[in-house]
């Protein structure tokens, strides 16, 4: 099969759906690969590497789009794209259709065959396509969370693990997840004293069986939430309610009980936030303040680590995407359900039951 990988050209996204060793492994397998000059400078690939991984560089987006059969990308498709998608063909990457109308319409318009990273489910419920992002998001929200600690930064001007003689800084998670479960790692390895709240007993048992002894659990309930925040340094937002907004863990009125300078990182912002405070942030602009209380509500954090980021997400990406290359989209669908959980739009037609809810679409 060809496959494509053109640049990424959504404002700030650095990563690039293929890494040089990415293209090797599929190049054994005996496809082509097309790379666009420049893809992966963003995330440190230069086209040496991957001319010597074995693909052939090609000068434009648009050359990209007409040669290959199977397009792979990191964000969707923006406006200028639509049209250079060609009927009947693959693509494979993150489409976040039910957040987009347009998108929708417009894929349904090009006939394409759309997979989608986010609604790729194995067997378990659990989506191994959007983990690496919640993973380096959760280890992330910790190295930006000391960062805005620091007084110069308004922060508590408090270390995450003291130092001898003084007592570490306090961190709570909210959430036990995939991204409570990193970051209340990252906190503990730097030597914070940490708490992650969870409404799940099960989860909470398995993390007190996994954590370090710096770190504890506790039942999420308004109550506790209310005894916590007034001693924690740092705050990670965490939670996560399949298909629905987020819910307001930590309200307005409660930044009154925290100490100024305290740190809030809402992961969770993506999906409206756990703290009713936040809304969304870049990372040009990442934080703002209220009542003293700093918050960072970046939506895109990944995105600031790009090289780490395009080897995690390649990580998962690439086993599926060699399927799809080696049998074709419909045999690979057929064969792997996890694959076939991604169809979302095939050739002109809605196939994902969330996508046809969200735009009352027949389904
Ligand atoms: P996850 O499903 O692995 O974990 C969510 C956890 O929240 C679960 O353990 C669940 O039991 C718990 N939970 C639900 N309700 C709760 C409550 N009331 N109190 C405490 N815990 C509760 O999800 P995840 O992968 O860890 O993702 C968490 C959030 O981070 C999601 O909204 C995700 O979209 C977001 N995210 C954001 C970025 C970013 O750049 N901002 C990147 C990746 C992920």
């Amino acid at each position: 099969m060809i496959i494509g990988v053109p640049k990424e050209i959504k404002n700030n996204e650095n990563r690039v759906a293929l890494t040089p060793a990415g293209v090797a492994e599929i190049k054994k397998h005996g496809h082509t690969v097309y790379m666009q000059a420049n893809a992966g400078t963003g995330s440190g690939f230069s086209d040496a590497d991957y001319t010597s991984a074995g693909a052939t560089i090609l000068p434009t987006i648009e050359a990209v789009y007409e040669t290959a059969e199977m397009i792979i990308k990191v964000k969707e498709p923006i406006a200028q794209e639509y049209n250079l998608i060609r009927e009947d063909q693959l693509l494979f990457t993150y489409f976040h259709f039910a957040s987009s109308e347009e998108l929708t319409h417009a894929m349904i318009a090009r006939k394409a065959v759309c997979l989608a990273y986010e609604t790729v489910e194995k067997a378990d419920r659990s989506l191994p396509l959007l983990i690496p992002m919640s993973e380096v998001a959760g280890r992330m929200s910790i190295q930006e969370g000391a960062h805005y600690l620091e007084k110069p930064l308004k922060g508590r001007g408090i270390l995450l693990g003291g130092v001898p003689g003084v007592p570490p800084a306090r961190v709570l998670v909210l959430g036990g997840g995939v991204v409570g479960t990193q970051a209340a790692k990252m906190a503990a390895g730097l030597g914070a004293h940490v708490t992650i709240m969870d409404v799940s007993l099960a989860r909470l048992r398995y993390l007190d069986d996994i954590m370090p002894p710096n770190v504890d659990t506790m039942m999420s309930n308004e109550y506790n939430i209310r005894e916590r925040i007034k001693v924690s340094d740092l705050i990670i937002g965490a939670v996560l309610i399949p298909g629905a907004k987020a819910p307001h863990l930590i309200t307005r009125d409660m930044l009154k009980i925290m100490r100024p300078g305290t740190v809030l990182v809402d992961v969770a912002v993506d999906q409206g936030g756990c703290i009713e405070t936040c809304k969304p942030t870049t990372h040009e602009n990442p934080t703002f303040i209220i009542d003293d209380v700093v918050h960072y509500c970046v939506a895109n954090m990944p995105g600031a680590v790009p090289y780490t980021s395009t080897l995690a997400l390649t990580n998962a990406t690439l086993p599926y995407a060699i399927q799809l290359a080696n049998k074709g989209w419909k045999k690979a669908c057929q064969e792997n359900r996890d694959l076939l959980s991604g169809l979302n739009v095939v050739k002109g037609e809605v196939v994902y039951k969330g996508v046809a809810d969200a735009w009352g679409l027949s389904y």
